[in-house]
């Protein structure tokens, strides 16, 4: 058997009243319980020591004493006690799902976007390898005077400023350890120390250094001894090509 509802409570106090002062005072008491417990049964002791059914037929119509029309009796009681916290905790649950959604929007986006990209679009004019005599470490990709220069993938920055040969160079450490350089920028936006995502701009283009026209030096340079590798192949590896 279910426990007692409050539209039953709501009933017996009305039949209570009907039979009399003992039955009022015991009723009195349920009310006082119910007051300070909604979800108590507590009408219990009261139905079964007033005798629960006769109550019932007194009070209202016995053809129906189990039927739903009960529960619209008590109903308006619920609700107005009930009612504002149950609207405050639909904002709280409505906030908490607004907030879940929102990190996932976010997770999707950093899982999407791309963690290696052209460090400059251009074209190749030189690649790594010999080169008049010397070795080239790095490849050139030339474009316009104030070309963006972006960050390859995401990292810290280890060096910004002057260096022999580059005018000006980045330096950008990896979370592997890996190193990307560039170099002959007409000026840099980033500090030492930054971290930076793959993509965002680091500095503009430009025809400082041992430079013959206006082109980005970008340098690779391993985790484990610092050697110059192709960034070629490292771009390639990492799903970017020229
Ligand atoms: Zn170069």
């Amino acid at each position: 058997m279910s426990p007692p509802s409050s539209a039953l409570r709501g009933r017996v106090v009305v039949a209570a009243v009907a039979v009399g002062a003992f039955a009022a005072a015991a009723a009195g008491q349920t009310l006082q319980g119910g007051e300070k417990q909604q979800q108590t049964p507590d009408v219990q002791p009261l139905a079964d020591s007033s005798n629960a059914s006769a109550a019932i037929g007194i009070g209202g119509d016995s053809s129906s004493a189990a039927a739903p029309s009960f529960l619209t009796v008590a109903k308006p009681a619920v609700d107005t006690s009930g009612g504002p916290l149950e609207a405050q905790k639909i904002a709280a649950s409505d906030r908490i799902v607004k907030a879940r959604a929102a990190k996932l929007a976010a997770e999707i986006a950093e899982r999407n976007r791309p963690k290696f990209v052209r460090p400059a679009d251009g074209s190749l004019t030189s690649m790594f390898g010999a080169r008049w005599g010397t070795t080239h470490y790095g490849i050139d990709i030339a474009n316009s005077f104030g070309t963006p220069i972006v960050a390859a993938a995401d990292g810290v920055v280890i060096e910004a400023g002057s260096a022999s040969g580059f005018g000006l160079w980045v330096r950008i450490q990896h979370s592997d350890g890996t190193v990307t350089v560039y170099g002959h920028m007409d000026s840099y936006s980033v500090y030492e120390g930054q971290e930076v995502k793959a993509g965002e701009q680091i500095a503009l283009m430009g025809n400082r250094g041992y430079s013959t026209g206006t082109h980005l030096h970008f340098e690779v340079w391993a985790a484990e001894d610092g050697l110059k590798l192709d960034p070629l192949g490292w771009l390639a590896e990492h799903g970017v090509s020229y």
